[in-house]
């Protein structure tokens, strides 16, 4: 039988690359989104494309509704063996400038979603002997960026998070890594001034953007069983612009 997989916020500019090519991996896919409205469109499009995939609303950054998705999951498709921590978001501004409330969404959403999300699924990866957690974190945090106080600690607390959590599962056969990606050619950074783009473009040494499927490609290797060894790793995937 296939192994299922659950990405977040899969509706998005990567999360719709990794939901495709998991799928071409042979996985059943699961998706999860929170606003309501553009999915049967979404799902039609994929589906013309060759695509079926599950789909369920939920917020991440809502605990209870996370518990009853993976419920609702569990009882519609079956056991999740793989799992990305996709979904996100931003509200940048300066510190001086940012709200309580820019904050409390950004870390909610972005990092609290990893626990409410990571933890209806975990213990059942824990005891079928098989399991693996990917977290899409950024290059922002593992160097900073102005204006991005909130994005940034929420990204880099997803690295301690998945160290830790990678210690307390890895004998159970469960992995637990992440993903930090530099700027990829989704429509949010293609919509930037092409001037602006053009000086992003010059700060990477590889010269270009990344692409949504080449973070996808990781994630398929992340989750596949040649992957066992590789576990509390951070893997930047950003085209030289920050190595460390
Ligand atoms: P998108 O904005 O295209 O997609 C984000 C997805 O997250 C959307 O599908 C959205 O669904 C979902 N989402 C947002 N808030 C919630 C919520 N409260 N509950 C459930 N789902 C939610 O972003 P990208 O595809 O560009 O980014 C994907 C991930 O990659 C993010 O974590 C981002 O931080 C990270 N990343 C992206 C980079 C880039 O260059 N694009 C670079 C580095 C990291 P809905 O619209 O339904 O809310």
């Amino acid at each position: 039988m296939a192994r299922i997989a659950l990405v977040t916020g899969g509706m998005g500019g990567i999360g719709t690359a990794i939901c495709q090519r998991l799928a071409k991996a042979g996985y059943t896919v699961v998706t999860t989104y929170s606003r309501p409205g553009r999915e049967q469109q979404w799902l039609a499009d994929q589906q013309e494309q060759g695509y079926a995939f599950h789909a369920y609303q939920c917020d991440v950054a809502d605990f209870d509704a996370c518990q009853a998705m993976a419920e609702q999951v569990r009882r519609d498709v079956g056991e999740v063996d793989i799992l990305v921590n996709n979904a996100g978001i931003t509200k940048d501004t300066t510190f001086r400038k940012m709200s309580k409330l820019d904050w409390d969404l950004v870390l909610r959403t972005d990092l609290d979603s990893v626990f409410n999300v990571t933890k209806p699924f975990v213990e059942l990866m824990m005891d079928r002997n098989f399991g693996r957690i990917i977290n899409i974190s950024s290059i922002n945090g593992q160097k900073g960026q102005f204006g991005q106080t909130n994005y940034s600690a929420a990204k880099a607390g997803m690295h301690g998070f998945t160290k830790s959590l990678a210690q307390e599962v890895a004998k159970k056969g469960v992995t637990v890594n992440t993903i930090s990606p530099g700027y990829i050619a989704t429509e949010m950074v293609m919509a930037v001034k092409e001037e602006v783009r053009h000086a992003i473009i010059a700060g990477i040494p590889v010269g270009r953007l990344g692409s949504p499927e080449e973070v996808a490609e990781l994630v398929v290797f992340l989750a596949s069983e040649n992957a066992g060894f590789i576990t509390g790793a951070n893997i930047a995937i950003n085209g030289g612009q920050h190595m460390c």
